[in-house]
This record gives structure tokens, sequence and C-alpha cells, in this order.
């Protein structure tokens, strides 16, 4: 596909990066590199580019902290989008005067909301210690776990729809479930969320509780998307089954591909050692579905964003 740069970016209040690594900004740091990467000021330019985009049929794409990506070794193709200017990572608490709402920008990073909460005493962020990315792509993915989801405390969506319609969404309505929502595609713009006030000191012992049981447990200093499958679910009890331990089960830890492992300790991580490429990681995660489904008769679906050019995100 050829695109008219000029009449897809010209006049817009935006950062723009031809052959942009963006494989190398996941947190697998492996993958390869976007034709063009976009850092929108405002969301009047956001707006504008998605609309162009959708006239044009340009494929886009929106980049949070790749913390849940793997970018295929070909790249990718058409706009990706990273809200990282400092207009999507406002951070607004006491929004309309109510202590717990804060309003928040989707590229805010979520450590640092971990950290700002924490010091601020406010509760209900605490699930989210321990998880790298940005508000945008927790949402996206309904990320949590053992202490909860991002949804729990989730009251509006500010979500700009790919036909260039901006909504505010009320999260409740969105049908969030277990890693995923009924939230229509499009870019996340904003989110209020509501927190409660408590002891800091009390919130700074469950962050730091979470964080060190997810220390013990995950691999959190290697490469990694987080977690490769969802968990199944049952289909006898209707319960979730870990995958993690459906692949330990299977005899996957350790197994390798290139540069692709299976982590010792905690089975669902797929880590990447020095060298390793992302079809090393691709093609560990189909051998490990496969045997799954060999062993099991359950077919493992991936929780980890998978994008290649040509295909749609
Ligand atoms: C060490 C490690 C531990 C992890 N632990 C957990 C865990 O405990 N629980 C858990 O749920 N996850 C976990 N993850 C996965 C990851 O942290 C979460 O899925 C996180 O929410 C991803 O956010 P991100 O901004 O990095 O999204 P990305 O990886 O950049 O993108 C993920 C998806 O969200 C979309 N997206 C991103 N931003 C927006 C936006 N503004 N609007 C619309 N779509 C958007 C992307 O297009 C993509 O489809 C872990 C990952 C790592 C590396």
């Amino acid at each position: 596909m050829t695109i008219s740069r000029s009449s897809l970016l010209g006049g817009l209040a935006i950062d723009v990066t031809f052959d942009a690594p963006v494989g190398a900004m996941t947190w697998y740091g492996i993958g390869g590199r976007a034709d063009i990467l976009v850092s929108p000021h405002t969301d009047a330019a956001v707006i504008e580019l998605v609309s162009r985009c959708r006239a044009q049929d340009v494929p886009l794409r929106i980049l949070g902290g790749g913390a849940n990506l793997l970018v295929d070794d070909s790249g990718i193709d058409g706009i990706v989008v990273k809200l990282d200017n400092e207009h999507f990572r406002r951070v607004r608490y006491s929004a309309g005067g109510a202590i717990g709402a804060a309003q928040i920008g989707a590229g805010a990073d979520l450590f640092r909301l971990v950290q700002d909460t924490k010091r601020r005493g406010l509760t209900g962020f605490e699930m989210m210690a321990g998880i790298p990315g940005t508000l945008g792509g927790a949402v996206r993915m309904n990320a949590g776990g053992a202490w909860g989801e991002i949804s729990d405390r989730l009251r509006t969506i500010t979500h700009l729809s790919l036909d260039g319609e901006v909504r505010h969404l009320d999260a409740a309505a969105m049908g969030f479930r277990y890693r995923g929502s009924d939230l229509p595609p499009g870019v996340i713009l904003e989110c209020t969320l509501e927190l409660d006030e408590d002891d800091p000191i009390a919130v700074a012992e469950r962050v730091k509780d979470i964080f060190q049981q997810k220390r013990a447990s995950q691999p959190m200093a290697d490469q990694s998307a987080g977690c490769t499958f969802r968990n199944p679910t049952d289909p006898e009890t209707g319960d979730r089954i870990s995958a993690g331990e459906l692949i330990d089960k299977a005899g996957l830890k350790g197994c390798r591909i290139g540069g692709a492992i299976v982590s010792d300790q905690h089975a669902n991580f797929i880590v990447s050692e020095p060298g390793a490429s992302a079809t090393d990681i691709r093609r560990l995660i189909n051998h490990v579905r496969d045997t799954v489904a060999d062993r099991r008769g359950i077919t493992l679906d991936p929780e980890v964003v998978i994008w290649s050019r040509g295909g749609r995100a």
C-alpha cells in the first residue's frame, strides 16, 4: 500500500518517526520496526489522524507501554500511535472535588500511578502493583490478577471510535470480564477511577506485600510480556484453570526454541534471552499451545497481543 504521507500527517500537532524501532520499545525488546510512529500532542490531533486513517484505509494501532505485546520480526505497516506526550500522561486527583476521584490520561504509567496513589493515601490501585504498562493498555486488557482488576475501580472511559466519534462510556456498562470487555475497537483517551482514602502506611504495606508475592512467583527481571496465555475455563465446572499449571504438567518448563524459553519460575511466562527473535517466541507459543492441546484437549488462547505486517490489531 502506498501511503500519501502529507495527506495523512500534514498539519497535525504530532511528532513523527519513520522506520521506528517499535519492537525494541516493547518489554520483550525484540521484533521489527514500524513504518510510521506518531506521538500526538492533543486529543484533536488523534481524532483527525483516526479519521484520515479511516478515509485512506491505513491500519492504525495503539502502543501503550508494550508490556503485553510482541511485534513480528517483519515489523508493522500503517501507523502506530503512542500516547506518550505529556497531555496523555496527565493525572488529576480530587477531580470534581471528590477526594477519591482521579481523572487520568491513557498514557499514564502504571508504576507511577501505584506510587502516587500510595503517597496520597488512596486505596484501590494496589492491585496494579508489579504490572507494567499504561492505563490505556491496562483498560484494554482489563489487567489484574489475584488482588483485583483495573475495572474494579474504573468509572468512565473517554473513548475515540475508529469512526472518529468521542464518547464518555460508563465502565459498568462495558461488560468487563477476565482479561476482556465489550469495549469497542478504538483509542482510549482518558479514564476516571474511584479510589478511597486510607492510611498511606497501610496502602504502602499492601503494595509492598503484593509486589513481593509477585516477585517470588514471576520472572519479573526477565524480558517477557507477562502471562502468555489466558487461563482457560474448565468445560465441566466453568471454573478457570491455571494455564501455567497446564503448561507445567505438560513438562514444558525450561522448553526452548532459539532464544525463547518457558520460564522455570512460572510456566505461563515465555521469556527471551539476548539474541532471541520474535519468530522464536511465536514458534514457542505455538509449540506450547499444540502440546497442551495434544495432552489435555484444551486449546490455550494467547493473552499476548501479536502485531504483524498486514494484520489488524
Ligand atoms: C513482568 C510482567 C508482568 C505482568 N503482570 C501482569 C499481571 O499480573 N496482570 C496482567 O493483567 N498483566 C500483566 N502483564 C501484562 C501487561 O503488563 C498488561 O497487559 C498491561 O496492561 C499492558 O499495558 P500496556 O500499556 O503495556 O499495553 P500494550 O502492551 O502496549 O498493548 C496491549 C494492548 O492494548 C492496546 N492499547 C494500549 N493502549 C491503548 C489505548 N490507549 N487505547 C486503546 N488500546 C490500547 C494495544 O493496542 C494492544 O492491543 C505483565 C507484563 C509483564 C512484562
